[in-house]
């Protein structure tokens, strides 16, 4: 990243010159009271974002992670005004959502989720195009630049079909940043993609975020949320039911987790929710519990109140997918 490169600096272009002009924003992203629901004709209306409210701070990288459903792609379709909220109130980059969608949809790059790219564009002119519906005059264009930093340079000019599925979403990625949006936007941004190209995409997008790019990912791999993200909030059934920084949610992961095995088969999951437990994939009871606060003998008699017959346990430090999943399937 050089200086004149910068993702930074003052674009010079219509409509955009508001974005930058005005004082950097304590936080990229303020919702309130943010709420969505779908109507569905014959079936039951769908609350898919329940009274949300987020600050998202500027300069963060900041992970969405919930389960399918959740509601995150409900929620950075609002941002990018492809879904209409029902009500509640979103502010980017200062700019209110209802009263100043434009200046909005200016201060966000968004990656979609699809991998959609012209198939008889090459990336060179996909970025040009891109740029000139963004109204950014050709001498202010950062196309070269983006095309280096996201290692297409060779491929500038080769048929945008030719190129492999991981350079296809770089140039996704490259074509969100056309206009230097402050804030950028990933849906899932490593869905099939695999573990090596996971790696060097995840380097790219913190080189964004080291030279100021916000960045705001939804994932539901939660080792990418902990790699990546400085702050995370949880979300599940259209809630956050957690949010904080990475490392304080891995402090919970910190609290031991006790597997309990039991003589039958309970079909009955209300009981196993009650005392906060899941299931694992060994079909046994898996619960995480803060040891400052109660102990395993406090939990094996929770279990026997509740009905459940014990047969053995074990206890060992709890992992962060066990901390998600008490998280998300209690609720
Ligand atoms: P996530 O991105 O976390 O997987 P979504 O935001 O896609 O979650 O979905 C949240 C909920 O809203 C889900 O129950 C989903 O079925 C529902 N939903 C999403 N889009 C629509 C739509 N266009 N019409 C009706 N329901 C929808």
């Amino acid at each position: 990243f050089q200086a004149e490169d910068g993702i930074r600096d003052q674009p010079r272009s219509r409509g955009l010159g508001d974005v930058y002009k005005r004082q950097l924003p304590d936080n990229a992203i303020e919702i309130t009271d943010l709420t969505k629901i779908y109507k569905n004709n014959k079936e039951e209306d769908l609350i898919a974002l329940n009274s949300v409210n987020l600050e998202i701070p500027r300069g963060s990288m900041f992970g969405l992670l919930g389960p399918n459903g959740a509601g995150k792609s409900t929620f950075i379709n609002i941002l990018a005004g492809l879904t209409l909220k029902t009500s509640g109130q979103a502010i980017v980059w200062g700019f209110d959502l209802d009263k100043n969608p434009r200046s909005v949809r200016a201060s966000l790059g968004v990656v979609p989720q699809e991998i959609y790219v012209d198939p008889f564009f090459s990336p060179k002119e996909t970025l040009h195009q891109q740029a000139g519906m963004y109204g950014v005059l050709p001498k202010d264009r950062n196309v070269d630049f983006l095309l280096k930093t996201l290692d297409l340079e060779d491929k500038s000019n080769a048929y945008t079909r030719t190129l492999s599925g991981g350079m296809k979403r770089r140039l996704l990625v490259a074509k969100s940043m056309v206009h230097r949006p402050p804030i950028l936007i990933l849906d899932e941004p490593t869905a099939g993609v695999d573990i090596e190209l996971r790696q060097q995409l995840w380097a790219y997008i913190r080189k964004l975020n080291e030279h100021g790019t916000t960045i705001i990912l939804t994932t539901h791999y939660l080792e990418e949320a902990e790699e990546l993200c400085d702050t995370i909030a949880i979300v599940n059934h259209g809630e956050i039911i957690r949010c904080a920084p990475t490392k304080e949610i891995l402090s919970d992961a910190d609290s031991k987790n006790i597997t309990l095995v039991l003589s039958k088969d309970y079909n009955d999951k209300s009981i196993i929710e009650k005392i906060g437990g899941v299931i694992d994939k060994d079909g046994n009871i898996s619960i995480s519990y803060n040891p400052k606060q109660e102990t395993s003998r406090d939990i094996l008699k929770k279990a026997e109140e509740a009905g459940l017959k014990v047969n053995d346990f074990s206890v060992t430090g709890a992992s962060l997918e066990t901390v998600f999943l008490s998280m998300t399937s209690n609720k």
